[in-house]
């Protein structure tokens, strides 16, 4: 009989800044999939489907429990993480003769009772499966690698670009599962803190101090000894303890393991204030040459509202500037706000209205603006294919003032930083002058358009000043909040 893989998939990240909770509704409204329609899809989607390509075309039977995702956001709520993991323990205990777990799962995901949720989870999949199953997982490299997830998996192993290859994680993991079972190897973990953070300014793997430090990862996997090495910049809005930046690595040896992860975390520990180096500019002075390019399409990244890294999206310092400008060409920027498309939709197309718009899960970073326009166009929920994939999104609206085309959005989801959001409110991409992405790295879609790109230094959730947040939870010392004069291992 083939052996038997159990495969799931629960992830969120987390924005410790984020007051608004997620909730199962939420991973519903993402991504939710339960049974066999965990596995049954394309190679294209996800870690899973990567992951899953890989494993049946070696003949293993692969059995899905749950695989659900959520846009990146607040803390989830205790029921919402209890029943996820009751679903997943659950599935998990009515399936018989089971040689092996598969889990894809973020690693910076805090729940409003447990700041570790994935530690939480692997080690209850851990007691219920006993010592002698194999368990392996996927992280995002955004992840806060805790000691309790790598006491309890065998093998982890971290996503290897910014922007994400999901895909081709999930490929990694399956091809480092097979080469451990094919082999006969046995996996010897070290896993080092960093004590450090940085703010998103430099996390692209294409260039600068990320590459420099990920390819010294790719480099040591080389090494016949060397199972599997992952560097992991943590996202810097998660508010727990033990937070900071993460290097493990598995290898034939325990003496090998930890020499290499040593290295990895002296060279991010070296590279430290590379990663603190920015070009974000004061929101008046980017829009100040935004305006004055003479060849548009400008792409903004409104750093401090940053969907994917789990802002909520109703930011308006932008606009409150952009309504103080004589804007030269067409400006495109998202909001995401129910309240105020209810409104837009009730004034009716065409009509001119006020509308109250953003700052209301933002309160505290932003203002919430009144701004006489017109409503222009809007569409209807559905599901939207862009990406290579499809999702499902709201309703939006597209509300102009002069030059101003704002397009307010029910829900936060992908299509936010995706052009198919403007193209189908009938709007040409390419005549605009600026365009505002909620995102501080994913640039990827608006790349055919973009002339240049500017980072505002905005307020928010997601801001790069993380210095200037509240932090409650946070274990110090740690960089560049204290003054560490000499870091050893
Ligand atoms: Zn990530």
């Amino acid at each position: 009989m083939a052996p038997k893989i159990i495969v799931a998939g629960i992830s969120q990240e987390t924005c410790s800044f984020n007051t608004v909770k997620t909730t199962l509704q939420d991973f519903k409204d993402t991504y939710f999939r339960q049974g066999h329609e965990v596995v049954d899809i394309p190679s294209t989607d996800g870690v899973i489907g990567g992951f899953c390509s890989m494993m049946r075309a070696k003949n293993y039977s692969l059995e899905g429990v749950i695989s659900t995702k959520s846009m990146s956001g607040g803390k989830l709520t205790t029921e919402t993480f209890t029943e996820l993991k009751k679903i997943l323990l659950t599935g998990i205990k009515n399936t018989k003769n089971i040689d092996a777990v598969f889990l894809a799962l973020h690693g910076a995901m805090e729940a409003e009772d447990e700041f570790d949720t994935e530690g939480n989870i692997i080690s209850e999949v851990r007691k219920l499966v006993g010592k002698n199953c194999f368990i392996g997982v996927t992280l995002d490299h955004h992840a806060n690698v805790t000691k309790k997830m790598a006491d309890a998996a065998n093998v982890m192993v971290g996503y290897e670009t910014q922007p994400h290859l999901l895909s081709e994680s999930g490929i990694k993991t399956a091809e480092v599962m097979l080469d451990i079972w094919e082999n006969k190897r046995t996996p010897h973990v070290a896993l080092i803190k960093v004590p450090m953070l940085a703010p998103q300014d430099n996390f692209l793997t294409s260039g600068g101090p990320m590459k420099e430090w990920f390819d010294l990862a790719r480099e040591m996997e080389k090494d016949p000894e060397i199972i599997v090495a992952s560097t992991f910049p943590t996202q810097p809005w998660l508010d727990v303890p033990d937070n900071g930046w993460s290097c493990l690595v598995y290898a034939d040896s325990k003496e090998k393991a930890k020499t290499s992860a040593e290295k990895l975390a002296r060279k991010a520990w070296d590279l430290r204030a590379k990663f603190w180096r920015s070009e974000r500019l004061s929101i008046a002075e980017t829009i100040k040459i935004a305006n004055e390019e003479p060849n548009g399409v400008v792409v903004i990244s409104d750093t401090g509202d940053a969907i994917f890294g789990g802002a909520p999206g109703d930011n308006m310092s932008l606009i409150a500037e952009m309504i103080k400008c004589n804007l030269h060409g067409q400006v495109l920027i998202p909001v995401v706000d129910q309240k105020a498309l209810n409104q837009a939709l009730k004034a009716g197309i065409g009509k001119e209205t006020t509308l109250q718009i953003g700052g209301k899960m933002s309160a505290g970073f932003s203002p919430e603006l009144n701004i006489k326009g017109i409503v222009k166009a809007t569409t209807q929920a559905g599901c939207l294919a862009f990406a290579g994939r499809t999702a499902y999104v709201g309703r939006t609206v597209l509300f102009e003032q002069g030059n101003l085309k704002i397009v307010i959005m029910e829900k936060r989801d992908y299509a936010i930083n995706h052009p198919s959001l403007y193209e189908k409110l009938g709007i040409d991409v390419s005549k605009a002058q600026m365009v505002v992405l909620k995102t501080g790295s994913n640039f990827q879609y608006f790349k055919k358009y973009q002339s240049r790109l500017l980072r505002a230094d905005s307020p928010g959730a997601t801001q790069s000043d993380l210095t200037a947040f509240k932090w409650k939870n946070m274990t110090h010392p740690i960089y560049p909040f204290d003054d560490i004069k000499d870091w050893r291992i």
